[in-house]
């Protein structure tokens, strides 16, 4: 079984590798599941701890903030601790490695609020420049790169309730001085509440990201959909506006997924197919 499902993903391998030597533009969509090996959970996964009776669905909302600040602000602080220390797995380092080669025209628009592509590329670049050097991860609340385009926001970034002005005092400080504390923060100019700088559900997405985003899915000759479960909306939607615009889907992910017009299916942990896959095509 296990021989008969590695043939097949041999073979999906192949053909993908044959189809991205004949493009140029990419267009790669990532999901939670691409960091699901750096040790953070995925959506779809059970909550732990003290978390364990709310579903995250019902936390990362308007609604719920409004309701009660207080749980919240401290289920992004929990999140926060648990992904403070994480780095790039597999999966972020080949396609750090890719975009680095520059053999394609590479659009990365991601759904994750971690800043693990980021701390891939600066991984990549330094590890380059300066093969000896034990480049650790770059301190995350000050890692923004503008080649990573975030359909959902920022884990690190903090803004204010009412009048959206960025919260900058936590969200400034290097990492191993990130201040956990649970307790709500005002905003020193209207005394809103200050929130995670997260698109939650049911809010309007960025509309640079977003505009970057259906330009590069409308104009790309392959659409490569990896770790997502494609159902979270208008995210979800690139694909299929890829696939009217006549690109080829290639989608990598363990489980199936509601996408029901994919071209090649690559059925493993992205950390296991990207640097197979990228070894391919460089
Ligand atoms: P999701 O939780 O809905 O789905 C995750 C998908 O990843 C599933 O289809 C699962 O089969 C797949 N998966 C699990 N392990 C994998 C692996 N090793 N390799 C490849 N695929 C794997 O996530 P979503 O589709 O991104 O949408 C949910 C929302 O959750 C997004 O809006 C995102 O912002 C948010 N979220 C982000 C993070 C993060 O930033 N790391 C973590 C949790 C949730
Ligand atoms: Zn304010």
């Amino acid at each position: 079984m296990l021989a008969e499902t590695s043939a097949k993903l041999t073979d999906n391998l192949q053909q993908a590798t044959q189809i991205l030597a004949q493009s140029s533009q990419i267009c790669i969509l990532t999901g939670a599941g691409i960091s699901a090996e750096s040790g953070i959970p995925t959506f779809r996964d059970k909550q732990t701890g003290l978390w364990e009776q709310y579903r995250a669905e019902d936390l990362a909302s308007a609604e719920a903030f409004e309701r009660d600040p207080e749980l919240v602000w401290s289920w992004y602080q929990w999140r926060r601790q648990l992904v403070h220390d994480k780095a790039p797995n597999s999966a972020h380092l080949a396609l750090a490695r890719w975009q680095q080669a520059g053999s394609h025209k590479i659009t990365l628009v991601t759904q994750n609020v971690d800043d693990l592509h980021e701390q891939a590329k600066h991984h990549e670049r330094t590890s380059r420049h300066e093969p000896s050097n034990d480049s650790k991860p770059l301190g995350n609340l000050n890692n923004i790169d503008s080649t990573v385009h975030h359909l959902h926001g920022h884990l690190w970034r903090n803004r204010c309730s009412q009048c959206h002005k960025p919260y900058t005092e936590q969200s400034a400080q290097p990492k191993s001085d990130i201040d956990f504390d649970t307790k709500l923060i005002h905003c020193s100019e209207c005394d809103g509440l200050i929130r995670p700088d997260i698109v939650w559900f049911g809010e309007s997405l960025p509309v640079d990201s977003w505009q970057i985003a259906e330009q590069a899915a409308a104009n790309c000759e392959v659409f490569i959909s990896i770790g997502t479960s494609s159902l979270v909306y208008p995210a979800a939607g690139l694909a299929q506006l890829a696939k009217q615009n006549g690109a080829k889907i290639i989608e990598i992910n363990p489980n199936p997924t509601a996408n029901s017009f994919v071209d090649i299916t690559l059925a493993a942990k992205a950390g296991e197919v990207m640097p197979l896959l990228v070894d391919r095509i460089l």
